[in-house]
């Protein structure tokens, strides 16, 4: 049996592989997205087809002539050093790149192919994806492949972590491309571990200092009373930061939240009740519930997500404020969970970044406020969880509206007994 060549193929195809090659290592060693791959590879095929347009030229001319002239032969020995250049520039490569053809079949792989998917011999006809049936990149390989496949095991060696991507390419042509994450993935987790471990080792030192202080009676030393109250504050909310932060690390472990029926229309009224004893009469809080539709999805988890926009809305509003919890459903039978404010806005440079951990519009504003800078994260990770997604509109100085959209599938209709739409049930 032929073992396979990682190396080079010969005649047309070898200017092609050249193309891709070349093209994949410029986006390896620049660090550039798969996207720009494409760009990359355009400018790579222009410029290796003038190469291979020159060399049938170099070639056709030395057919005809008799004899090749020193400045043919140079020319010849100039283009043939680049390809083999290029065929040392593939075996280097550190991500897996392979050719497949219209049905699917191996037309060519490098060797880094090898090492991380396993490809040895060249069958022509033997399809990836029989391949690698059996491995979770078989078994990607054989859906619409409309997931980004981003973290999956090496069919090679499953200690290996890869990221994979698929690209049209030429007439029928499609191209493979598999990325090692592994030390990425590794250095993740290490993050994800640590803090995850912190917050857990910091939990009981402040729960028990926190104790202590609530012990202390402010009456009892007048002159300590405003330190009193602020020490009491403060450590408060640290056990809040590292409460969230906990969650955080949970909701990051996890790869699903249970499927629950979650009734809407009651949740909207316990949001509206919490609201309003954090507000304490400061805001005008209203329900416009256009929907009785109820949800799939985690009712602990989403009750703390709704709850995180509804506290904020709360906190950013000026006394005097108006606060809408919305529930509707939108023409393509999408759900959307709604919290409207008219208060501080927020201008569209931080809109982007507004859901990263402890990122803050105002840091003081926050803190004045009681928050953590986690509660967007957590949203935004429970949504995920729920393959939502959160969307934001504000305009500084007139208000803001935090909007999570949930998928049709996850929308179930209202309880027939009537319980899902805050109605008593029969007796
Ligand atoms: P925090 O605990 O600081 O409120 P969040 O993650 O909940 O943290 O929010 C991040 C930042 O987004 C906040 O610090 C605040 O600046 C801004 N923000 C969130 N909700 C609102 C809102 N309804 N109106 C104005 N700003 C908001």
């Amino acid at each position: 049996m032929r073992r396979a060549n990682p190396g080079f193929p010969t005649g047309p195809a070898a200017v092609l592989v050249t193309t891709l090659v070349l093209a994949a290592a410029a986006t390896a060693v620049s660090g550039l997205s798969w996207w720009s791959f494409g760009v990359v590879l355009g400018g790579q095929l222009i410029t290796l087809a003038w190469l291979a347009v020159a060399m049938k030229a170099t070639n056709r001319d030395s057919k005809n002539a008799p004899l090749p002239s020193r400045d043919q032969t140079q020319k010849r020995r100039r283009l043939m050093a680049q390809l083999h250049d290029v065929r040392d520039a593939a075996g280097a490569l550190p991500d897996a790149v392979v050719l497949l053809d219209a049905r699917g079949n191996v037309r060519w792989f490098n060797a880094a192919a090898t090492r991380l998917l396993g490809l040895r011999e060249r069958h022509p006809e033997g399809s990836l994806t029989r391949r690698l049936a059996g491995s979770e990149l078989g078994a990607w390989l054989q859906t619409d492949m409309a997931e980004p496949a981003t973290d999956m095991p090496a069919p090679a060696d499953p200690s290996l972590r890869l990221s994979v991507t698929i690209m049209p390419f030429g007439a029928h042509l499609r191209l493979l491309l598999a990325r090692d994450i592994s030390t990425l993935t590794r250095l993740e987790q290490v993050r994800r571990d640590f803090v995850a471990n912190v917050s857990h080792e910091l939990r009981t030192p402040l729960t028990v200092i926190h104790g202590y202080l609530e012990l202390l009676d402010p009456a009892d030393v007048p002159e300590l009373a405003p330190v009193l109250g602020e020490m009491r504050m403060q450590s408060q909310r640290m056990r809040q930061i590292v409460e969230d932060l906990l969650t955080l690390s949970r909701l990051e472990t996890r790869e699903a939240l249970p499927d629950e029926e979650v009734a809407m229309v009651p949740l909207l009224e316990t949001l509206r009740r919490e609201a309003e004893a954090l507000s304490r009469g400061r805001h005008h809080i209203t329900v416009d519930a256009s929907s009785q539709a109820r949800l799939r999805g985690s009712t602990h988890h989403l009750h703390s997500a709704f709850s995180n926009l509804v506290s904020n809305a709360v906190r950013y509003t000026p006394s005097g404020g108006q606060i809408v919890i919305g529930w509707r459903q939108t023409v393509d039978g999408e759900a959307v969970f709604s919290v409207r404010d008219s208060g501080l806005g927020i201008s569209a440079e931080h809109l982007v970044r507004l859901t990263e951990r402890f990122y803050r519009v105002s840091s003081s504003r926050s803190r004045e406020s009681g928050g953590t800078g986690l509660g967007l994260s957590i949203v935004k990770h429970v949504l995920n969880l729920h393959q939502g997604r959160l969307v934001i509109e504000s305009e500084p100085g007139r208000g803001s509206t935090f909007s999570c959209m949930l998928d049709a599938s996850r929308v179930l209709p209202p309880a027939s007994d009537g319980i899902g739409r805050g109605e008593s049930s029969p007796a």
